[in-house]
């Protein structure tokens, strides 16, 4: 979307299709019965100051600003989420601290005298934080997460995705001035644990519209219910893009549309599907590898004024990973003495998260009020929300085959594939944003350069 907004602005004609009912993608609202629900709440970052300002600008009064205040459950207690290092102290026995200590101190002693590429996630961390905070932390939370085991996780992850745990930086810089370094890119700079971020009163929905119209308003069609099933290809460029009803599915009616140059935010796989034919057979068995992880997020409605004390509470042990309330950072909650919460849990298509089950909302339930959140009879309304794309699975080995499939879009002269879906990578908001604006860019600068 902001990729053709920024085309828009240039006055270029553009055409966004997008497959489901609402534009917004993983971060549009979702509206059941009177109130919306996000797919996992979804606020903000100001990290992007040209994109900030544009949104601020578009939102207006639609804005509003709230205070970054995330918590996480961690050894029977709650701390502010990222773990500070004084937390982890104060939760961790002394007895483990010490061992932690110490086998953090090995491993880097370890890594600077024998330096080892990891071959997968469970070497990647244990490399970083050592064997025993490894165990003690990270192992059980990652393999809940993903449905199998860190040995089959790329080292990919960590590097690229998983957020570095702040105690850690503090032990570290202590090392440091030892003259123990870390090498680099060993993993995400922890996040922020001060921060604002921007909402609405709508919760995601506002964004998401608010951009949908000014792309209108610019003259630019939005075409929804809008999949795109094929692409026409002279040489190596795209010429036209098929697309049908997505609610009629397979066998609907196909429409073509003529087309100069393609920013595609699809998954990239499902790009390589569209092309059919056009794509080689390397290509199409190296798309059929990438898989996604699907997300199952329930939104309750809950007759009570408020449940818990933040935006959202990280578990390690529960049926669900994060709780989200909404209502605390503004969300408008219908009747107004309820309130709305965001169970999140990753799943796999078909299982009893995915479906709903009455079994795996009996859990939600159970677990709720083990955590003192809400009652079973407090619940008033369920509703599940889905996405077979939820995250990019970097499993063992998907590095080659996403290079393959890369190296077949880069082919094409007048495609850009880019954010989440596109990029199989993990923006924020804010950075799939940049990554659309930047798309843009590129094609009005090498249109400027053609015509000049
Ligand atoms: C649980 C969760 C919570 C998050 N919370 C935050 C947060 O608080 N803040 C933040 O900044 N980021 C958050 N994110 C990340 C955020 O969702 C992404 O950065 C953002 O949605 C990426 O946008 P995108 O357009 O690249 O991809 P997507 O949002 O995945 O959009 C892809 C679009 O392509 C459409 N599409 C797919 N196939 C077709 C087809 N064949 N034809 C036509 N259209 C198609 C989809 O319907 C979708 O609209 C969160 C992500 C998750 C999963």
């Amino acid at each position: 979307m902001y990729a053709a907004l920024t085309l828009a602005k240039a006055g270029k004609k553009v055409i966004l299709l997008e497959k489901e009912e609402v534009t917004g993608g993983l971060a549009r609202g979702h509206k059941r019965g009177e109130n919306f629900y996000d797919l996992g709440c979804h606020m903000l970052h100001a990290f992007d100051k040209e994109v900030f300002e544009t949104i601020k600008g578009i939102m207006g009064d639609e804005r509003i600003e709230v205070p970054l205040n995330a918590t996480i459950k961690w050894a029977g207690a709650f701390y502010r989420y990222p773990l500070q290092f004084g937390d982890m102290v104060k939760g961790m026995p002394k007895i483990m601290l010490i061992r932690c200590s110490v086998g953090l101190l090995f491993y880097q002693f370890l890594n600077k005298i024998n330096p080892k590429e990891p071959q997968n996630a469970e070497e990647a961390l244990i490399q970083l934080y050592g064997k025993p905070l490894y165990r003690f932390f990270f192992k059980d939370f990652t393999e809940n997460y993903w449905g199998f085991p860190t040995t089959e996780l790329s080292a990919t992850f960590i590097t690229t995705k998983m957020p570095r745990l702040s105690a850690v930086d503090v032990i570290k810089k202590v090392l440091g001035k030892f003259g123990v370094k870390e090498k680099e890119g060993g993993a995400v700079e922890s996040a922020l644990s001060e921060e604002t971020l921007h909402y609405s009163r709508n919760g995601a929905e506002g964004m998401a519209r608010c951009l949908a119209g000014e792309i209108e308003k610019l003259g630019c069609r939005v075409i929804t219910n809008a999949e795109v099933c094929g692409i026409h290809r002279e040489g190596d460029r795209i010429t036209a893009v098929s697309y049908r009803d997505a609610r009629k599915g397979e066998g609907a009616e196909e429409h073509e549309i003529s087309c100069d140059e393609v920013i595609s935010t699809i998954p990239i796989h499902d790009f390589v599907k569209a092309s059919g034919e056009l794509a080689p057979d390397e290509v199409r068995e190296a798309a059929d590898q990438l898989r996604t992880k699907p997300i199952a997020v329930y939104g309750l409605l809950v007759n009570k004024e408020k449940a818990i004390n933040s935006l959202y509470i990280y578990y390690r042990s529960r049926c669900f990973h994060r709780v989200g309330e909404p209502k605390n950072a503004g969300l408008t909650v219908r009747p107004a003495d309820h309130t709305v919460l965001i169970v999140e849990t990753t799943c796999e298509v078909g299982d009893e998260k995915w479906n709903g089950d009455q079994s795996f909302i009996d859990k939600i339930a159970a677990d709720l009020a083990d955590e003192g959140i809400c009652t079973k009879e407090e619940i008033v309304e369920t509703h599940v929300l889905r996405t077979k794309h939820g995250y990019p699975v970097f499993d063992l080995g998907f590095e080659p085959h996403l290079q393959a499939v890369q190296d077949f879009v880069l082919s094409l002269e007048n495609v850009r594939s880019v954010g989440r879906q596109g990029g199989f990578c993990y923006p924020n908001m804010h950075s799939a944003m940049r990554m659309g604006a930047d798309a843009a860019d590129e094609i009005l600068k090498q249109e400027a350069g053609l015509s000049s």
